[in-house]
């Protein structure tokens, strides 16, 4: 599926212990902010960034691309009903960019939705996805998981945070949702080789990537 989305929608905050690594209160309702277009980027270009910046963290996530227009939709199965594929992918967080923004209670952008910060694997189709609420991912560095996530682990589920952005923003075919990240976020090096590990019940999505 090659639509391009006119908007990616992240979560912020989705899994307790990783609010909790970062020093963060667990939220009361979905914490959102937005990537542009702009930011999207393969796995096969490779992962690149600013290092004068400082650390780029790594933090791989559930992604969700949504098939047909949802408007202020409040019914949770027609929400679930609208989304098309799936695939996992690279929320790219300038951390110490971040980290100053945040203590100037600053918006995230600049370090969040800089060119190439949206690293989104192959969309899965739907109709191979036994259940979205029972998807596992496994995020690994140099041949070490670093990250290991359960949709059933998530603060807010998939069709809870879509029915709260969508109170916001509509959302139309192609559009992304990252979902959250699980704890154990980290620096990502020069040279790295990443791997991303999608499993639907007994299937296995596998994608490497590599920083440049
Ligand atoms: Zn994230």
């Amino acid at each position: 599926m090659s639509l391009q989305p006119s908007k990616i929608i992240c979560v912020g905050r989705n899994y307790a212990e990783h609010a909790k690594e970062l020093g963060n209160a667990i939220p009361d309702r979905p914490v959102l902010f937005m990537k542009p277009p702009s930011s999207l980027a393969t796995l096969a270009q490779g992962i690149v960034w600013n290092q004068a910046l400082g650390e780029c963290h790594f933090e791989c996530e559930i992604c969700i691309q949504i098939a047909q227009p949802l408007s202020q939709e409040t019914d949770k199965t027609k929400v679930l009903d609208a989304i098309g594929a799936v695939t996992l992918g690279l929320d790219l967080t300038l951390r110490d960019v971040q980290n100053e923004l945040k203590s100037k209670g600053q918006p995230w952008e600049r370090a969040k939705a800089f060119d190439g910060s949206c690293v989104l694997a192959d969309w899965v189709a739907i109709e191979s996805i036994a259940d979205v609420n029972a998807l596992e991912l496994s995020f690994s560095v140099n041949g070490v998981e670093r990250q290991h996530g359960l949709s059933t682990d998530m603060i807010f589920d998939i069709a809870t945070v879509l029915v709260d952005i969508n109170q916001s923003f509509s959302l139309q075919a192609g559009d992304v949702i990252m979902t959250g990240t699980p704890a154990g976020v980290g620096a990502l090096h020069s040279q790295d080789q990443l791997s991303m590990k999608l499993i639907n019940s007994n299937h296995e999505h596998i994608w490497t990537t590599f920083c440049r």
